[in-house]
């Protein structure tokens, strides 16, 4: 399916039909797999090909067809699936780490991946060093000859700063440190990130994959090598395995992934674009949208702004509750990349665990909120945030 378009192989990716021909893929909900005879069985344990499972920890047809179906969209090797971004982040990272090994890391990370970056890698003998992701020359400095890996979000949550992909896969690849890139935000329609240079691809599928609320997921992409030889033994064992239903539901996600990220991204900029001259705004950060200090790099970068924007209110915190309690079609909630349009606050709810030092360093501002973009009509979502603004009367 090399040279199909994206679409075409969102709809047709990885499927494997069985003997009843059906059109939507089949949903194997089956821990175990029956063997015709002993010999087959030892045969499988021994060496199985992509066509033959084992036990569903160890991998699934549905599962499988969710893996090759990313796996092409993205143009990489292979995939493996787990069972939510976050075990995702940690298997790819923790399968490539041991004690003593040195990583460099943006410091602007999802809290959950600064968790485990911060507070569990360490406790294994692994030396962190955090830079701010947007300075090349941090990166430059902080990245050492035993350097193992460098791990960054392309875009960051929610501050939407943008890290140089291939500037800092330049510098990791000197040093031959692994580029591994958690790539939710830009979504894999708008950011090839294996051609800026990363080596490994990480999304929680739970976001625009899904993109109607319904399941967790997540994926790991790179290398046939790096996938089968150093990821699967991690995952397989520690029980991080997607669900075939779960799987099922992100392949029909998959399928109007791209009209979805399009739409939205649309919508975001129109938005953006109606935020960043209003009065009660003092700041309104969207990548496609001139206001974005990094426009340019984004721009060269990725295909489109994205689903997601971020502003600042007047009137701190109490501005932004009231602008958060004023809304009527944008929900209060903390997912993205959903069909329905989501506000989050994140100093009180995603970063509460911050101090207000870590806070003021990210740019997580009291008046600071967090809009993903969903499905609704455009017109209607502008009308419903300005009206929303209304209520903030400082
Ligand atoms: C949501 C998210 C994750 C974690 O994904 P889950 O599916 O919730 O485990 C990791 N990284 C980023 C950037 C995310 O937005």
């Amino acid at each position: 399916m090399h040279d199909l378009k994206a679409r075409t192989k969102l709809v047709h990716g990885g499927v494997r039909r069985s003997q009843y021909g059906e059109m939507s893929e089949a949903i194997f909900l089956t821990q175990g797999f029956v063997y015709p005879s002993a010999e087959a069985a030892e045969a499988r344990f021994l060496d199985a090909s992509r066509e033959e499972f084992i036990y569903a920890r160890y991998g699934n047809p549905t599962v499988a067809m969710f893996e090759d179906r990313i796996a092409g969209l993205e143009g990489a090797e292979d995939a493996f699936a787990t069972a939510s971004g976050m075990a995702a982040v940690n298997g790819a990272l923790m399968s490539m780490l041991k004690a003593g090994d040195h990583i460099v890391s943006a410091r602007a990370l999802f809290g959950s991946c600064l968790y485990i970056v911060e507070n569990i890698l360490p406790r294994f003998g692994i030396e962190v060093t955090f830079v701010d992701g947007k300075d090349l020359d941090a990166w430059a400095e902080a990245v050492r000859d035993d350097t193992k890996l460098v791990f960054l979000e392309s875009l960051s949550n929610p501050t939407l700063e943008i890290v140089d992909i291939a500037g800092v896969s330049a510098i990791a690849k000197r040093v031959g440190a692994q580029v591994v890139v958690d790539n939710v935000f830009a979504t894999p329609i708008f950011q090839r990130s294996f051609e800026l240079g990363a080596d490994v691809v990480i999304y929680s599928a739970t976001k625009h994959i899904d993109g109607q609320g319904r399941c967790l997921g997540g994926v790991v992409l790179g290398s046939q090598d790096y996938i089968r030889g150093t990821l699967e033994p991690y995952l397989k064992h520690t029980g991080g395995a997607l669900s075939p239903f779960n799987a099922w539901v992100m392949l029909k996600g998959m399928e109007t992934l791209d009209l979805r990220c399009r739409a939205q991204a649309e919508s975001a900029l129109a938005l953006a674009e109606a935020l960043a001259a209003h009065p009660k705004v003092t700041k309104c950060l969207y990548p496609g949208h001139s206001d974005h200090p990094q426009q340019a790099l984004a721009m060269r970068q990725m295909e489109a702004g994205g689903t997601v924007l971020s502003f600042e209110v007047t009137g701190g915190q109490a501005g932004a509750f009231a602008f958060l309690n004023a809304l009527e079609i944008v929900l209060i909630s903390n997912n993205l990349g959903d069909s329905k349009s989501i506000a989050t606050h994140p100093a009180t709810t995603t970063h509460q665990r911050l101090d207000d030092a870590q806070k003021a360093l990210l740019g997580i501002t009291p008046g600071l909120i967090r809009l993903s973009v969903g499905l609704e009509d455009r017109g209607d979502l502008i009308e419903d945030v300005k009206k929303a603004l209304t209520a903030v009367t400082v």
